[in-house]
Order: structure tokens, then sequence, then C-alpha cells
């Protein structure tokens, strides 16, 4: 079996399939540690797969900075808290998420793979499937650091190449989101004022957003977000630009004063896409392949890890299967285990994604949640991954939610 990336997606997937017993072969075409645009934070329940890996003490040794919850201050000020550690009744397989920077967290996955049995080839590009005369997916065609060009066979490929997957796009399966069209800069600062235990969401007017969160090694990760048409200013100088924005920001213009960059600023974008479907005949996708939307949530390390544990035991029953029907009858199964898992999420995710676009939408619900801290921390406790995003989609949550802040709720947040 072939996985083409080796990021979190591929790392899980391939550390469950060599652990069951098949021969896995991970190809990447970057070399590790590798820069990857991400503000870097791994949800409370994230902690379960690293710990189902056996990576959750290596994360730990490597500095991984705790977070005890977030925060969102909405364009009018307003300021939503939401800890981990609530009394909702929904408790996390930790109580705080973790922000370690990928150059250190990636590699730790990929080694967990290495050690149940994977075979990793980094810098190898895969340039393209390769596929029978009935059109399934036989191989793939990957080229190397010199840029000799082979095929590679394999009964199943599973597509883990991230964003802008070659695997999803070869089979016809990737579809890009006309909206929200959004880029993303990120960032290392050292010494950056006043970031605590919370990660902090800063929502501006029009403009994007600023994510802030401690990671390893007392750096800060500073990962801002804005509209595509900033794309021209963008690609003209990203770095001059990534700091008049922050600087433009009162709130955050005297806490960059005392800072100093320590990276240079990766750019990303624009992002949103989704496979039409997560199989085909003959191979799989998982991670920011298979589905992405919008960084807002930061839960794509999870997705990715859990897209990896969930498709394990589905691959394998195609490895296994006696004809090529039964083995697409397996990846059929695959895909309404995803949609299972992972749809009330998915709402969630595009209602919050879609609401921050809005000004006026995210000042009012930031009004109504922050002074509704039991809300803010069942939303929260969604975005953590250990809530179930169906909680915030009740109507009695809703309805709350489009309450006047102050009027007093006529039915309880959660219904028991
Ligand atoms: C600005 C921003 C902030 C984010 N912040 C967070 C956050 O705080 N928390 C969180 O959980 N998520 C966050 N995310 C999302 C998260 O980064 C992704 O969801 C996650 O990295 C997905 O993992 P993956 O393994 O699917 O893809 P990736 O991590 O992108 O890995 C894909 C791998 O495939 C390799 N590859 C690509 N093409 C090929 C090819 N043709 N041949 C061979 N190899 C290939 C790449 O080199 C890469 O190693 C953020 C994303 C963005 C853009």
């Amino acid at each position: 079996m072939i996985v083409v990336g080796g990021g979190p997606a591929g790392a899980s997937s391939a550390f469950a399939l060599a652990r069951a017993g098949a021969r896995v072969l991970v190809l990447d075409r970057a070399r590790f540690p590798r820069p990857k645009p991400c503000a870097e934070y791994l949800s409370p329940q994230a902690s379960r797969l690293l710990h189902a890996m056996g990576a959750l003490d290596a994360v730990e040794a490597a500095g991984a900075a705790h977070l005890a919850g977030m925060t969102v201050r909405a364009p009018n000020g307003a300021l939503i808290r939401g800890d981990f550690a609530a009394p909702h009744g929904f408790p996390a397989f930790r109580d705080r998420g973790l922000a370690l920077r990928r150059t250190l967290l990636d590699p730790i996955l990929l080694d967990c793979a290495r050690r149940a049995g994977a075979e990793v080839r980094e810098r190898a590009r895969v340039a393209d499937v390769v596929r029978d005369g009935c059109g399934r997916v036989t191989g793939v065609r990957v080229l190397d650091e010199h840029g000799a060009q082979r095929e590679l066979g394999a009964r199943l490929v599973i597509g883990a190449d991230g964003l802008r997957s070659v695997v999803a796009s070869r089979l016809g399966l990737s579809r890009r989101r006309r909206w929200p069209r959004r880029l993303a800069l990120v960032a290392h600062y050292e010494s950056f004022g006043d970031v605590g235990a919370w990660g902090e969401m800063h929502v501006e007017h029009d403009v994007g957003y600023v994510g802030l969160a401690a990671v390893d090694s007392g750096l800060t990760n500073v990962a801002m977000v804005v509209p595509a048409r900033a794309a021209r200013e963008v690609s003209a100088d990203r770095t001059a630009f990534f700091e008049r924005w922050l600087r433009g920001r009162p709130q955050l213009a005297p806490r960059v004063a005392a800072a100093r960059r320590v990276s240079p600023v990766l750019a990303t974008g624009p992002f949103a896409s989704h496979a039409r479907r997560a199989w085909a005949p003959g191979a799989a996708l998982v991670g920011d392949a298979a589905d992405f939307f919008d960084p807002f949530t930061g839960e794509g390390i999870y997705a990715a890890l859990r897209g990896g544990e969930l498709l394990a035991p589905f691959a394998l029953r195609a490895l296994d299967a006696p004809a090529t029907r039964d083995a697409d009858a397996a990846l059929e199964d695959y895909e309404r285990a995803r949609r299972a898992e992972f749809r009330d999420k998915w709402i969630v995710e595009r209602l919050i994604g879609t609401a921050i676009g809005f000004a006026p939408a995210i000042n009012y619900f930031a009004r109504v949640l922050e002074a509704r801290k039991d809300m803010a921390d069942l939303l929260v406790g969604v975005t953590g991954d250990f809530v179930p995003a169906r909680e915030v989609l009740r109507p009695a949550y809703l309805l709350n939610l489009f309450r006047h802040p102050g009027a007093r709720p006529v039915v309880p947040a959660r219904d028991t």
C-alpha cells in the first residue's frame, strides 16, 4: 500500500496500517522537518490519538505548550472565553490543548509510523496516479530528488497529500469552494507581550483575523487569515503586509512592538476545498486532501489523525478483498463512516467560518457568548473535539444564541 504524504494524516494512516501488519510505503516530496503554515494548536482530544500512536510523551518532551482554552475578541471588542475544563459533563482525554511547532510535531508522528514498520521515502514527489484500463488506481508515478521518474505499483493508494492533493485532483475528486476565499500568513515571535495559557483569536472588521498562541521554546505562533483580495499586497511583500497588519491593530500594536520575529513569514491559500467523495476504485483520501474549510477552529490536525485511524480498518478490508467490487464496497463504507464521524463538525465549522466573514454576525454572537460562559465553554469543547458537535446544533442552544444578550434564557443551553 502506498501513502502519499507524510503529514499528520499520512503518518496516522501509515501507523495504523503498518501496526496491523500491512506493507506500507509513505512517499513525501519534502525532507522533514519541513515548514508548514499552521497555528500549531492540537485540540485536547488530539492527545488521545497521540497517545494511541505512542507520540504523546515525545510531544510533551519536545516542550509543547499547554492551552487551557480559547478567547475570541470580536470586532466590537466583545470577549468570549471558553475553557476546556468546564462543568458541562463532557470530559476530554486531557483538559489541555497542546501547541508544538510543526517542524517538531510532524517528524515525531512520522517516526511513529516508521517504528510501526512503515517505510518512509522523503523527497519523492508523486506526479500522478497510475490506472488500469478500467480506471482503477494501481499505483503512482514518482519523481525522485534528481527528477528521475518511475512507477510504483500498489493495491491501494492513500492520498494524504494535503490541501492541493495531487491524488484528489488527478482522480477528479477535488472541489474548490468559491467562498470564503482567504489567505493565511504565519510566523513565530519571541517575547510577544502577554501571551498566556489561552489561545487568542482577534477578529477584525472586514480585514480577517489573527490567532496567537504559545508554542514550545517560549515562542508565540502568530497566524493571520485575510481575505483573498489582499493577494496582490501579500505577494508584493508578505512580511511587510504581515507586520503592518499587526501594528495597525490598537490592541496588538503594543504587544508586537517588543516582540522579535524569529522565522520567515510563511503564506498559504486560498484554502476551502472538499473532495466530492473520499475514495475512488483503488484509492482513498484522508486529512486535508479529503476536506478543509477554514483554520479558525483549529481542528485540522485532529481530523487528519482521526481520519487515518478511521480509514485503517476499511483500507485493510479493501486490501484483503477477494474481488475489486468488495474492495470498492469497503471504501464506500469508509466514506459513510467519515460522514457519520465528521458531518456535524463540518456544519459547525462552516457556520463559524461563515459568521466570521460578517462583522455584525460575529459582534452579535460574541455579545451573547460573552454573557453566557456555559455556552462558550460548550462551543470551545466542540472545537476541542471532545464535546459532540450536535450539542451546539440543538434547537435550545441555537435559540439561546439568537436571543438578545442579557435576556433570560427561556430554555437551557443544553437539552438534558
Ligand atoms: C493558517 C493555518 C492554520 C492552521 N492552524 C491549525 C491549528 O492550529 N490546529 C490544527 O489542528 N490545524 C490547523 N490547520 C490545519 C492543519 O494544518 C491541517 O489540517 C493539517 O496539516 C492536515 O494534515 P495533512 O496530513 O492532511 O496535510 P499536510 O500536513 O499538509 O501534509 C501533507 C503532506 O503531503 C506532502 N505532499 C504534498 N503533495 C505531495 C506530492 N505530490 N507528493 C508527495 N508528497 C506530497 C507534503 O509535503 C506534506 O508533508 C491550519 C491550517 C492553516 C492553513
